[in-house]
């Protein structure tokens, strides 16, 4: 996403930038998603969400989206809902494959299987997919499962490092979905996604319930305690209340995890008609480099996208958007400081 933005961007402002994809098709984790690009709606909830997270980045993230979701429908992207459906946030919904297309067609030079060692612009989008830089850094308790593009592995983070850049915060956290706790295909990382953490009560491997409080909206904070208990993984007891939602019982019926109370590790509470295996399944890192606002890292180079750390620190915003909104200031400032 945020490469592509960058290149669209920078196209229309009159360089010649190349876009270079390691992976054998564009778009990256982008053209997996949901690509529901959006922000808070009152930027105090982005705050009290995200409290840990860079505040001048975060008020560029929203200030700027608006103009770039006009920017990416000025250019042909098709919109597939107007509203994000969630009352505490705005933005819209992309077709993805769409969204894809036209960015590639506006960035124009994008070359599939090569990588460059002279980036201008880093945005390789993240390091979810290099098990040892998410051991190093996440230590999560066992392996987690990818969600997202198999290519973003940390090569922006090494490259942007070498060249002096420093790290943000939020190096050890991680947006991901409760996913079943068994292999899954690209196409199954949507409606795999076990998302009803919180109609459900949670375990560890060894009967503990482990998560107090609330789980937040998002449930990313129950995906991330998720992956610190022993072999990253938690089971979600359901009783007839919790199944009475036909979106759950649809999610839990589709899960090659899902297992009768009696086969638990542990005695299920009383009640009890189901239990699911779950494993974190990483989308994308909240840490990485550290920019300021103009999407700068070191002498010369820039950053975007989950390349860049801080900005979601604490909680969790849209990806999308910070990639959007970065990807266009990275060029803006790349092509400034020629
Ligand atoms: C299933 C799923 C659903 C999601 N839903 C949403 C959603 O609804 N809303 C939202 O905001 N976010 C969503 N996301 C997250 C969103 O996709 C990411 O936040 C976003 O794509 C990050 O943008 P990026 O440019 O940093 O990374 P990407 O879009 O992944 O692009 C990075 C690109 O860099 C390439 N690359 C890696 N290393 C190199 C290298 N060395 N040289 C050249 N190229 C390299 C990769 O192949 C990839 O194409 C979802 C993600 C997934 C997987």
């Amino acid at each position: 996403m945020a490469g592509l933005c960058a290149a669209a961007h920078a196209r229309e402002l009159g360089a010649t930038p190349v876009v270079y994809e390691k992976g054998t098709r564009a778009g990256g984790s982008m053209l997996l998603s949901s690509c529901v690009i959006w922000r808070f709606r009152e930027w105090d909830d982005f705050r009290a969400e995200c409290p840990t997270g860079d505040e001048q980045l975060q008020r560029s993230v929203w200030e700027r989206l608006d103009d770039g979701i006009a920017w990416l429908e000025s250019l042909g992207a098709p919109v597939v809902k107007h509203e994000t459906g969630n009352p505490r946030t705005v933005g819209k919904r992309f077709d993805p494959r769409g969204l894809t297309e036209t960015l590639v067609a506006a960035a124009r030079d994008v070359r599939l299987g090569e990588t460059t060692s002279d980036p201008t612009i880093l945005a390789t989008g993240g390091f979810q997919g290099d098990t040892e830089l998410v051991g190093e850094h996440i230590h999560p308790g066992g392996a987690l499962r990818l969600r997202a593009n198999p290519w973003s592995a940390g090569d922006g983070m090494r490259l942007g490092l070498e060249r002096g850049a420093e790290l943000s915060s939020g190096l050890d956290e991680f947006y991901g979905r409760n996913m079943p706790d068994a292999d899954f295909t690209e196409e199954q990382f949507v409606p795999f996604a076990q998302l009803y953490g919180r109609t459900a009560r949670v375990f560890n491997e060894r009967g503990e319930e482990f998560f107090g409080g609330e789980v937040s909206w998002s449930e990313n904070d129950l995906v991330q305690a998720t992956a610190q208990q022993p072999g990253a993984r938690a089971w979600y007891l359901l009783d007839d209340e919790a199944l009475k939602d036909r979106d759950v019982a649809e999610r839990v019926a589709r899960a090659p995890t899902r297992t009768e109370p009696d086969d638990l590790p542990f005695t299920a509470p009383s009640g009890t008609r189901v239990g699911v295996r779950v494993k974190p399944g990483i989308t994308h890192t909240i840490g990485g480099l550290r920019i300021d606002e103009h999407a700068r890292v070191a002498e010369s180079l820039y950053a975007a996208g989950a390349d860049v750390g801080g900005i979601s620190t604490g909680g969790y915003a849209s990806g999308l958007a910070a990639a959007l909104v970065f990807g266009r200031i990275a060029a803006e400032s790349a092509l400034s400081s020629l």
